[in-house]
């Protein structure tokens, strides 16, 4: 199954993103991770994205083909994904297009998971990340046991830099600027699935999966 997950920002893409990897033994492929991996990193890749990226602006479409070119010829991929924060402009999808139908492959679901503004800078505002192992909480809605300190692993909490409030309303509008054309893009070709993203995560994993499951 390969799966496209859109949606703003906050929208609880890679939360639902990781439980639907677990349900279907896909990877999930997160450009925003692998991302965040290669700045930590200081590699190539990481250096000409970083700034982008602190600014809350679509790294350039050239870097992000190529990163997902290398990811998807992975063998992990073989027999399927779950692609969450790509693709973000109409560009990108048509290049995946091509990608796919040269491995003969097809997409089977895009997943819309849709929120409010409001909500979006609500949640993100209050999140914080674990450095160490990417673990994510809330200040209100998800506290980790200990101030400050991830759950899982103990790492120290920190938000990111694009989850700061004025970086939040740059990404925002360009969600809708460039992202939210996408929804024109795959409705044309009967992909697109529209699910509220409100209600606790197993809510929502439920709406996905009998979306999925309906469609299937
Ligand atoms: P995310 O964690 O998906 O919100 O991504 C964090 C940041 O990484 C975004 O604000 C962009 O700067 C960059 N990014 C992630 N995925 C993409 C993509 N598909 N195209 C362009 N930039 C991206």
């Amino acid at each position: 199954m390969r799966l496209i997950l859109l949606g703003p920002p906050g929208a609880g893409k890679g939360t639902q993103a990781k439980m639907l990897q677990e349900k279907y033994s896909i990877p999930q492929i997160s450009t925003g991770d692998i991302l965040r991996q290669a700045v930590k990193n200081q590699t190539k890749l990481g250096k000409e994205s970083e700034s982008y990226m602190n600014q809350g602006k679509l790294v350039p479409d050239s870097l992000i083909m190529e990163l997902i070119n290398e990811r998807i010829q992975k063998p992990d991929c073989q027999k399927g994904m779950i692609m969450d924060g790509f693709p973000r402009t109409i560009e990108q999808a048509k290049e995946l297009d091509k990608l796919l139908n040269k491995k003969e492959i097809k997409l089977n679901h895009v997943l819309e998971i849709v929120l409010p503004e409001d909500e979006v800078v609500l949640r993100l505002s209050g999140r914080r990340t674990c450095k160490n192992c990417g673990n994510m909480f809330h200040i209100k809605f998800k506290p980790p046991k200990k101030d400050g300190l991830c759950d899982s692993c103990g790492g120290e909490l920190y938000q990111r830099k694009d989850d700061q409030e004025e970086t939040i309303i740059n990404r925002l509008k360009v969600y809708t600027d460039q992202t939210a054309p996408l929804t024109k893009y795959f409705k044309k070709q009967n992909l697109l699935r529209s699910i509220s993203g409100f209600g606790s995560l197993d809510e929502v994993f439920n709406k996905i999966i009998k979306t999925i499951e309906k469609s299937a």
